[in-house]
């Protein structure tokens, strides 16, 4: 299954939220990862469909579509 936690790490995401904001289940948070920078987590992995928006919608994913 592909989504934004494993496109992008703590070292690249800064933390923007776009990738939660366009999540249709509202399953994407930040939380901070083990060297204190942010990184996305997923809530509930069964409720992740697959859907690729959050890697379209993050600027550091080699995915990224801009009007996401
Ligand atoms: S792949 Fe789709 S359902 Fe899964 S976390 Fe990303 S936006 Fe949400
Ligand atoms: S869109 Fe990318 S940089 Fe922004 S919070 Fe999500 S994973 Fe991090």
């Amino acid at each position: 299954m592909s989504n934004v936690m494993k496109m992008v790490d703590e070292h690249t995401c800064t933390g923007c939220g776009r990738c939660i904001i366009v999540c249709p289940h509202g399953n994407l948070s930040i939380k901070q990862g083990d060297f204190g920078f942010p990184v996305p987590n997923i809530e509930n992995s069964e409720l992740c469909a697959g859907c690729s928006r959050c890697i379209k919608a993050c600027p550091f994913s080699d995915e990224f579509e801009e009007d996401e």
